[in-house]
Formats: structure tokens, C-alpha cells, sequence
């Protein structure tokens, strides 16, 4: 009879496991989907406000620079107006694919709102930042859109610097994309305060960083938990 219970036991705790795992899975899943914009699949704002203030910790302890990109579709009310809205949120979509293939993957992009977009450029100091606008402008610039052809973006580049606060940082990202709009839009506009320049002339930049992304999670936290911790302790020893 010992065995037998033994047995059922272990079954019940077989089954308990089984279920546990899947609620961990669709939990998980639910995680992604509140995270995420319906229309275009980026982050959402609500998941950059958390994001953001996660990167700048690590950013701060690494001292790695941090940059943020707002991106602006020129004239996307004209889009709308003359050729629908369906066709604008296609627009919308397709300049998530544009920008999705320029960026790295520890890169980020969040619809920020309408036909506003962010990139969290991790490990990016405001020099690079304007390159990977550069890049992002010229992207969409030679695109022809479905059913709507060339359009062009607007956007402005800040690092974090100091010890400013997210809304700080953010207001300087506004300025320099509110600047570019009134300079005659297509054009990028860069905000140079940031502490890149001076972590590197300090010789205490790091060349390379990995980063811990939550898609990497197998789900079992444990599991998980170790390898978010080696990630750091690598970081330390480069
Ligand atoms: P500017 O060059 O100054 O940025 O002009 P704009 O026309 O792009 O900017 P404005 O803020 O005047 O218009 C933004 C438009 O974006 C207005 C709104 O109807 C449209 N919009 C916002 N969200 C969506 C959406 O999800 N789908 C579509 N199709 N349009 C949207
Ligand atoms: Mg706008
Ligand atoms: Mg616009």
C-alpha cells in the first residue's frame, strides 16, 4: 500500500506540475499581449515606462550610455485624409517592419502613440544614436508605401545623462523632434547632452554588453533567474 501511495503521489505531483507550467506559460502570454500594440505588434507605452527605468539602473551600474529616438511620420494626417484610414494603419505597420529591420535586437521599439514611435537604443551614446537615425530616415525615405507611396519621418535624438529623471530626458527627446518639425520635417535633430563622451574619454566604457531580455526566459524561474544572473556577472568581467 506504501508503494501505491507512493505512486499516486507522485502523479498528483506530476499533474500539479503540468498545470503550473501551462498557467506559468499563460501568464506569460498575457504578459506579452498587454505589452504589446495591436495594430503594429512594438511595445506599447505602457511597457516602455517600465522598460525605461530598468534600463537607466543598468545603465547607470554599467555605465553605459542610453539613447532614445522619437520618430514622427511626416504629414500622416494627409495619408489618412487622402487615402483612408486603413491605408494610414498600413503605413503604420510597414514603418514598424522598416525600423524592426535596422535596429539590433537588444534595440527596442514602442509605439509611443498615433504615428509616433520610440527606439531604446541600449549601449548607445548619442553620436551612434543619430547614426541609427540616419539610417531609420533613409530607410523609410526610400520606401514606397502600399497603396500610398514615399513618405518621409522626422525624429529627434537624446541620451540619458547624469542623473536626470526619465520625464527630463524625455522633454529633451520632444524639443529635439518638436526643432526638426519646425526646421522643415525629413530631417533629423540631435540633443548633444549625455555622459557617452565622457565615459569613453574616462576609458570606463565597456565594449560590449549583454542584455538580459525577457524573451530569453525558458519560463522556469529559477532556471531563469540564473541565467539573468550570469548575464550580469559576464558584464562585470568584461
Ligand atoms: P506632422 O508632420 O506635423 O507630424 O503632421 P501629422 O499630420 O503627421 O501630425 P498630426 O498630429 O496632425 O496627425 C497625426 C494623425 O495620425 C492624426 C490621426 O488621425 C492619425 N492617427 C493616429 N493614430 C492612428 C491610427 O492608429 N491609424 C491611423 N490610420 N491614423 C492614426
Ligand atoms: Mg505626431
Ligand atoms: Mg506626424
Amino acid at each position: 500500500p506504501q508503494g501505491k501511495m507512493l505512486v499516486f503521489g507522485e502523479s498528483e505531483q506530476v499533474m500539479h506540475d503540468v498545470e503550473l507550467n501551462q498557467l506559468r506559460k499563460r501568464i506569460a502570454d498575457l504578459e506579452k499581449v498587454s505589452a504589446t500594440d495591436y495594430l503594429t505588434g512594438a511595445w506599447n507605452r505602457a511597457h516602455l515606462v517600465r522598460v525605461v527605468s530598468s534600463e537607466m539602473a543598468r545603465s547607470i551600474r554599467f555605465r553605459q550610455p542610453l539613447s532614445a529616438l522619437l520618430i514622427d511620420i511626416d504629414h500622416f494626417k494627409d495619408v489618412n485624409d487622402t487615402f483612408g484610414h486603413q491605408a494610414g494603419d498600413t503605413v503604420l505597420r510597414e514603418v514598424v517592419a522598416l525600423i524592426q529591420q535596422k535596429i539590433r535586437s537588444a534595440d527596442l521599439l514602442f509605439r509611443w502613440g498615433g504615428e509616433e514611435f520610440v527606439v531604446l537604443a541600449v549601449s548607445t551614446g548619442y553620436r551612434d544614436a543619430e547614426t541609427l537615425a540616419e539610417h531609420l530616415r533613409a530607410r523609410v525615405t526610400g520606401h514606397r508605401f502600399t497603396g500610398v507611396g514615399p513618405l518621409t519621418v522626422s525624429i529627434g535624438v537624446a541620451e540619458r545623462t547624469g542623473d536626470e529623471t526619465a520625464d527630463a530626458w524625455f522633454k529633451r527627446l520632444d524639443a529635439a523632434l518638436f526643432t526638426a518639425k519646425n526646421d522643415g520635417r525629413n530631417r533629423i535633430v540631435v540633443d548633444s547632452l549625455g555622459d557617452s563622451d565622457k565615459w569613453v574619454a574616462e576609458g570606463g566604457l565597456a565594449a560590449l554588453r549583454l542584455v538580459w531580455r525577457d524573451s530569453y526566459a525558458c519560463g522556469e524561474s529559477s532556471i531563469d533567474t540564473e541565467h539573468e544572473e550570469m548575464f550580469e556577472l559576464a558584464n562585470k568581467l568584461i
